[in-house]
């Protein structure tokens, strides 16, 4: 019986001419040093911070040379698959702006060329190269039970030998063709596997863009390569799909490094060129000085939703991953502020070997600086959509008050040195709340500092409306006043002032502006005083004052 014959036997009703889908998927047409890239989650419904990290590698990657980035369902492991997975997987990348060129754009839905993008869906493709492998002898059946596969592993562990089906331990792989026609003709279930044709004794050489050359033994085993459900295991579909797809470049987690004389066994016995590989460590943390890996149980952050449910903008999210990515962007940042990510190119060479710190401070300084140049309405809007998901009540007040909101978020905005107290849209609300009457009711919680005194505060208050508060002055008049009054009340018009003879004053000017500041809205820390006055108008800073002083005085 020749090979021929055995793949008829165990595929007859597939047809083995591969030339057929070579021809199908050809070469890409694209520029000279495109990048093709895929990211290839199974439809587990979410994606986590280490794969939201590789697949912005892999957009930004392909980005840069024009090359394709595309999204592959890989969803041959079954009993990994949950509802609507593939939707939760779109709505993440969608949220991080993570847009696809090709592949899966829904449950059903797909574009692009190469397709069908989902794995289940190829399954003639996988089995005409596997029948193609029989015929070359380079793949046979396996008719060992998983009892016995489990027998000989107690075997080798008991050895203290390498656990696997490979040399001696690889029994099938010895049946005749004649042996093999006969079991199948007695019914006898079987898996196909790939007769590898490796020593364990030679070493190879695999370059890694991330971790440089590698030094593995070669592979001997002799992996399954399609299961009893007739779908591939993953090595296999790797290996088919990455060559048929046409990806340059296989960015993924190191979890995978180590099958990785498997892949590249698989590539050269199925006659393709292997693409090149960068393996991704880990991110991780610092805790108590030491690194471990970023955990979704510990860390909120390795959880995709923690920057929505925060508000972080979405720019401000990729320009922390770039952070993190390539080790020289935030110099390269910093010396061009003007510039934006696309300007920047990726470099594999910049990839930490050894696993990014993830460092939330940094992440949230990034977006306080992001936001701070942001346009007031830009604010706005982001601060409204965060709030219409979040807190409806401040939504409500947002839209109620449209044009006074975004006046307020203009304040120390658009200039040089942009005030920077907002680090996430989810925080805006505690800094400003008391700009709202529906939020400022009956506060009883107020900041002072320096004067506590209750008379005093009230006595400063009431020379102020009754003698130095004009709402129309411009600032410059406005602060003037302030040093009157101060002068008035015998605190230094000057700070510099007080500091030079601090026995010949109560104060100074800076205690007076803050008693105003915190009677106005109950905080010592806001933006600017004259701007908040002028923004809540005469009547309101009246009726503020006049409302303070009276539960003051009680
Ligand atoms: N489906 C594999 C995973 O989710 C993909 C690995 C790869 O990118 O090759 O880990």
């Amino acid at each position: 019986m020749t090979n021929k014959e055995l793949a008829d036997l165990l595929l007859p009703n597939v047809d083995s001419d591969v030339s057929y889908y070579e021809e199908k998927y050809p070469e890409r047409d694209l520029p000279e040093g495109a990048v093709v890239t895929r990211f290839a989650p199974s439809p587990t419904g979410f994606v986590h911070m280490g794969s939201l990290f590789a697949s912005f590698i892999e957009k930004k990657a392909a980005n840069d040379s024009n090359g394709v980035f595309y999204l592959r369902i890989e969803d041959t492991d079954q009993k990994r698959e949950v509802e609507n997975g593939v939707t939760g997987i779109i709505n993440d990348l969608n949220n991080f702006d993570i847009t696809i060129d090709e592949g899966m754009l829904s449950e059903t839905e797909e574009k692009g060329a190469y397709g069908p993008y989902t794995q289940s869906k190829r399954r003639d493709i996988y089995q005409a190269y596997v029948k193609h492998l029989i015929e070359e002898g380079l793949a046979y059946p396996c008719f060992c039970s998983p009892e016995e596969i489990e027998e000989t592993r107690q075997i080798q562990e008991k050895r203290k030998q390498r656990i696997g089906y490979y040399g001696r331990y690889a029994k099938c792989r010895r049946l005749t063709n004649e042996e093999i026609k006969e079991k199948v003709s007695n019914g006898e279930p079987y898996i196909i596997r790939f007769k590898s044709p490796g020593s364990f004794d030679n070493k190879i050489k695999v370059h890694d863009l991330v971790k440089g050359d590698i030094e593995f033994p070669e592979n001997d085993l002799d992996i399954v390569i399609l299961k009893s459900d007739g779908l591939p295991t993953y090595h296999f579909a790797h290996a088919i799909d990455d060559h048929l797809m046409r990806t340059t470049h296989v960015i993924r987690g190191d979890e995978w490094i180590s099958s990785l004389p498997i892949h590249v066994q698989l590539f050269s016995s199925l006659g393709f060129k292997a693409p090149k590989y960068a393996h991704l460590s880990p991110i991780m943390k610092e805790e108590d000085g030491k690194k471990r890996k970023l955990s979704k149980r510990k860390d909120p952050e390795a959880a995709v939703s923690f920057y929505h449910e925060k508000g972080i903008p979405v720019p401000a999210v990729k320009l922390y991953l770039m952070t993190i990515a390539n080790t020289n962007f935030e110099q390269w940042y910093d010396a061009n502020k003007e510039k934006g990510l696309d300007d920047f190119k990726f470099d594999f060479k910049k990839v930490s070997g050894s696993g990014s710190l993830f460092d939330v401070d940094k992440l949230y300084n990034i977006s306080k600086n992001y936001i701070s140049y942001l346009k007031a309405s830009e604010v706005y809007e982001g601060t409204l959509k965060w709030a219409k998901e979040y807190d409806e009540e401040f939504a409500t007040i947002l839209e109620r008050h449209a044009d006074y909101a975004a006046k307020l978020f203009n304040i120390e905005r658009e200039q040089k040195k942009p005030r920077k107290d907002y680090s996430c849209f989810s925080m805006i609300k505690s800094q400003i709340w008391y700009m709202f009457d529906e939020l400022y009711q009956n506060v009883t919680d107020y900041d002072f500092k320096t004067i506590q005194d209750k008379d005093e505060i009230n006595h400063i208050l009431d020379l102020y409306l009754n003698k130095y508060y004009h709402a129309e002055d411009d600032k410059e008049t406005w602060f003037n006043r302030l040093k009157d009054l101060s002068e008035e009340l015998g605190y230094a018009k000057e700070v510099k002032q007080y500091k030079e003879n601090p026995d010949a004053y109560k104060g100074h000017v800076g205690d007076i502006s803050m008693v105003l500041r915190v009677a106005l809205t109950s905080r010592s820390m806001t933006p600017d005083l004259y701007e908040l006055m002028h923004l809540l108008g005469e009547e309101r800073v009246k009726e503020r004052y006049l409302t303070f002083i009276k539960g003051n005085s009680d």
